[in-house]
């Protein structure tokens, strides 16, 4: 999710993610936030981030929120807080963007690879279950299981909640894809034992540089967090705890994640009403997305899945229409972790899906002539 969200604007094309537009809703108040930031000098862990962490408390119903300088780092913190570590199996999906396998690889602890669902794509149960057995007969201790809301639906974790209970494991979402989305009622945020996002810019709650957040309603987890952010740092400054990092976020970020999040429902909804057009325009084309019976999607992504993706692309590409690919390598079969373990029965769906999925262009600036021509485009190619 990340090359195409700093390209320069091109009038005459159709943007992938467009945050210059955003810029003409907002840029003037988050112009002269940032200049209050300037005017204080409280670069890290300033107001800014108090209040932002406040509002984002309010907005999912957590009881703690942590924020942070990246996803990963809120992903590495988290399994730092639970002591994550050497002999530890986390299950990870391998249909995902790196960071969520290489958070456990940099403590030491297995990631176990498992497969995903063909309509959702996100953690399948069943393989879930696999995974858990092969980590037992490698000798590994099921330790956590980190479901990805991938392309800004959550996962299923009523399911995976049961496997988790019955193997003692504790859940880490991954929504750096999808805070702001709902699971049967329930916001990201408060569905798993600690929640990490990410605003990286093109994510859908973005800020202007790297910067993340964990959720959790643990009191002793979260106290646990706020010293791993600070080099494990105890009750004052000379005093260190246990391990921890620089993983704080910085008042600039803050600032403008606060004006973001003062327009992120009208975004949300505007996300929701591109999405529904591309469903009406391409249904029986392609196969369009699928968001679970009860959840919502905040589109990160709008990802279609077509034996003649590579043709789609090319008929779009020629057209000045952007595409990205999410994933075209899954992480077990890349070089760092190409000999770590995967649930029985392999990955065939996540093999299958990298091989067919394609992200269109999306973000709530998408005009309704810009759309059509993507349909008319995906259209042609599959005719
Ligand atoms: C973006 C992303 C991350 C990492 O977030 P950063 O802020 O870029 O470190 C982790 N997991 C998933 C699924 C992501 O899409």
């Amino acid at each position: 999710m990340r090359d195409t969200a700093t390209a320069p604007l091109d009038l005459s094309a159709v943007a992938f993610i467009d945050l210059q537009a955003q810029r003409a809703r907002i840029g003037a108040r988050m112009d002269a936030a940032i200049a209050r930031v300037l005017a204080h000098g409280g670069f890290i862990m300033g107001p800014e981030v108090a209040e932002a962490e406040k509002k984002l408390a309010a907005r999912c119903g957590a009881k703690h929120v942590i924020s942070c300088s990246s996803g990963t780092t809120a992903i590495v913190m988290a399994l730092m807080a639970r002591e994550v570590g050497r002999g530890d199996a986390v299950f990870v999906p391998s249909f995902t963007f790196t960071a969520t396998a290489e958070a456990p690889a940099i403590l030491g602890a297995t990631p176990v690879f498992v497969d995903v669902l063909p309509d959702t794509f996100d953690l399948d149960p069943l393989s879930l279950e696999r995974a858990v057995a092969v980590a037992r007969q490698t000798g590994l201790r099921p330790a956590c299981v980190m479901p990805v809301d991938l392309f800004g639906q959550p996962a299923d974790y009523d399911p995976i909640r049961a496997i988790a209970a019955q193997h003692g494991m504790w859940i880490l979402g991954d929504a750096a894809q999808s805070f702001g989305a709902h699971y049967k009622g329930k916001p990201l945020g408060v569905c798993a034992d600690i929640t990490a996002t990410s605003f990286y810019p093109s994510k859908p709650l973005g800020c202007y540089g790297d910067g993340g957040a964990l959720f959790t309603d643990d009191d002793e987890v979260a106290r646990r967090l706020r010293q791993v952010r600070v080099h494990g740092q105890g009750a004052d400054r000379n005093e260190n705890v246990r391990v921890g990092l620089t993983g704080r976020f910085d008042s600039i970020q803050a600032a403008v994640l606060l004006e973001k999040l003062a327009i992120f429902d009208a975004e949300i909804a505007e996300r929701n009403a591109v999405a529904a057009r591309y469903d009406a325009g391409l249904m029986g084309a392609v196969m369009t997305p699928v968001v679970r019976a009860g959840c919502t999607s905040v589109w990160a992504q709008y990802t279609i899945c077509s034996p003649r993706r590579d043709r789609i692309a090319a008929t779009l590409q020629a057209q000045g229409i952007p595409t990205n690919i999410f994933y075209p390598k899954p992480i077990h079969t890349q070089a760092p972790y190409r000999a770590l373990p995967v649930a029985s029965g392999g990955l065939p769906v996540t093999e299958r899906l990298a091989q067919q999925v394609l992200s269109l262009p999306i973000h709530p600036y998408l005009s309704p002539e810009a759309q059509d021509r993507v349909i008319a485009a995906v259209r042609t190619a599959v005719a």
